[in-house]
């Protein structure tokens, strides 16, 4: 199996998700979970096309470097204010550096928790299995018996094959991203 394919199986399963229940998916428009738990967990096998890119398209690469320089600074600055205690409350909170008015600059690339979030479930019955911000399982509370329990694909289905083709645990994004810019020489 692919990265490719398991890629195109996710995005089946978010159409299949939208053709059974067309009003549930994600709020047009909204960027919340891109903006404040911009940190996905990501796989090595992951990462190598999101690095391609950023090595291949300079406009890319300033923006995510300039966004990386200000998370940085961001996280220095929070590290020192009282009202945040520790240092995982300081980076929890983070808007993703992939993020651009609103979009996602990598979307074909985007990792597979950012593509199967909103579409997929969990072990479990009840808007408990849907994986999703709580703003949608707040919707679904609403809309559920409208629509039942829908048939979505298994986010763990997914995630048991991603893990197939790596040697090695996850990282978030952002730790990649971290390696990538300390040790990296882009042509950029
Ligand atoms: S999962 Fe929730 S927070 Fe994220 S984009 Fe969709 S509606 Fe917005
Ligand atoms: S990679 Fe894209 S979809 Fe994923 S958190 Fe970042 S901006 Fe959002």
């Amino acid at each position: 199996m692919q990265l490719t394919e398991i890629y195109a199986q996710a995005d089946q399963a978010q159409a299949e998700a939208q053709r059974q229940c067309p009003d549930m998916l994600c709020r047009a428009g909204c960027d919340l979970c891109c903006r404040e738990h911009g940190s996905p967990i990501t796989y090595a096998v992951e990462w190598e096309p999101i690095r391609a890119r950023l090595e291949t398209d300079p406009a890319l690469y300033a923006w995510v470097h300039a966004a990386w320089q200000g998370l940085k600074q961001r996280w220095r600055e929070r590290l020192h204010d009282p009202t945040v205690p520790t240092l995982q409350a300081a980076l929890f909170d983070t808007p993703c550096p992939f993020l651009a008015q609103g979009c996602c600059q990598i979307y074909v690339d985007r990792p597979l928790t950012c593509r199967a979030f909103g579409n997929t479930a969990l072990p479990g019955a009840g808007t408990e299995a849907i994986y999703t911000c709580n703003l949608e399982k707040a919707r679904w509370e609403t809309w559920l018996p409208l629509y039942g329990q829908p048939a979505l694909v298994a986010r763990e289905a997914l995630f048991s094959q991603l893990e197939a083709l790596n040697g090695e645990p996850p990282l978030s994004l952002l730790a990649f991203l971290d390696r990538y810019f300390r040790h990296a020489s882009p042509t950029a």
